[in-house]
């Protein structure tokens, strides 16, 4: 087993992760054995994870952010209606999530006893906002928005959602967990700079180019974190925020330096390779007769039939399709213009 070889990055064209940065690989191997979730013991992990926070806040407009590296966006969308949840004061508290947004809000749902109501999205996939008003009522604790959605790379409306929340004093949550590292080469309006949001998740283990585990949950004031608090008695640290105990080092360690890396000339030139990969392969399939969703974040989604998918995947393509069955391919770094070719000459062959 110890001489088991992962993937190659070649084939994979749906995931939302890739190749790490080559400083984030190192980093992660030196942090390999530290533990952030007891800061007491591991002092050096626990000064870079505040570093890591503090250059996420650049990003997002946050000059004192507050938050912490979590084990990816599953939970910081989980800490994130942990933190309404225990805020609100309502006996049978509700959520409400555009249907676009990431099935991680179920899970934050069912685990935290908070009913789940999903919204439509409309025709361009983004959040309808009157619908959101409508399923909002006096047991609602939290709306969100999405900032570069799973299946269609779509920017929700995010001030109209903001000021939706404000108007119902609710806690308004962002879901940039793989739009984060893109939005700021854009001329979107998604961060806290931009909206009276109250958190967000942002993901380094996504476009940030980190090792895996790396998310990222923040928040505009430190006091929202207490919600989260959980005494530990045998800590040093006597408290915890965390969902995970003991966390990874490596992953901390891996978003450090990817952003110290990239962070934004580098950031900004894999936006633009990847935007320009996108809207080169739209093109592409709609000269081939496939229906395209119009890309905004490099997210190519295009009709494909059953067969033809199956033959590609049989050629050994790591392709996914979106809930309506469109070919959904995510233009990360690791998928370059020489690999798109060669898909589409797969694809040429096949049909
Ligand atoms: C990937 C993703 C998540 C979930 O993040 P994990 O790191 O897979 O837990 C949540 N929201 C969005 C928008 C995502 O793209």
């Amino acid at each position: 087993m110890v001489d088991a070889v992962p993937q190659s990055f070649e084939y994979v064209l749906s995931s939302m992760c890739t190749e790490p940065h080559p400083d984030a690989r190192i980093a992660a191997n030196r942090f390999l054995a530290t533990n952030p979730g007891d800061p007491a013991s591991y002092p050096e992990i626990a000064t870079i994870e505040s570093e890591v926070v503090d250059r996420l806040g650049d990003i997002v407009g946050l000059p004192e952010p507050s938050g912490y590296v979590t084990s990816g966006g599953t939970e910081a969308n989980i800490q994130a209606v942990r933190i309404a949840r225990n805020r609100a004061d309502v006996d049978d508290p509700n959520v409400v999530i555009p249907e676009n947004g990431h099935f991680s809000f179920r899970k934050a749902a069912e685990l935290l006893g908070v009913e789940f109501r999903p919204s439509p999205v409309d025709d361009d996939h983004r959040a309808a906002v009157d619908a959101m008003a409508d399923r909002i009522d006096e047991q609602t604790i939290l709306v969100a928005g999405v900032a570069g959605s799973t299946e269609y790379g779509r920017v929700d409306p995010i001030p109209a959602i903001a000021a939706l929340a404000d108007e119902h004093d609710l806690h308004c949550h962002v879901d940039a967990a793989w739009g984060g590292f893109l939005l700021p080469f854009t001329d979107e309006d998604w961060h806290f700079g931009h909206a009276a949001i109250d958190s967000m998740t942002i993901d380094p283990h996504k476009f940030g180019r980190a090792a895996i585990p790396a998310g990222g949950l923040l928040v505009r004031t430190a006091s929202q974190l207490d919600a989260l608090l959980i005494e530990t008695p045998y800590l040093e640290s006597g408290h915890q925020i965390t969902l995970g105990g003991t966390r990874s080092g490596a992953g901390v360690a891996s978003a450090a330096a990817a952003l110290a890396a990239l962070w934004p000339t580098g950031y900004e030139d894999q936006y633009r390779t990847a935007d320009q990969l996108a809207r080169w392969l739209a093109d592409q399939l709609r000269d081939r007769g496939h229906r395209v969703v119009d890309p905004h974040l490099p997210i190519v989604a295009a009709s494909i039939e059953d067969d033809t998918f199956a033959a590609l995947r049989d050629r050994g393509w790591r392709i996914a399709r979106t809930a309506r069955g469109e070919l959904r391919i995510v233009c990360m770094p690791h998928v370059t213009r020489a690999r798109l070719a060669a898909f589409l000459a797969d694809l040429d062959a096949v049909q």
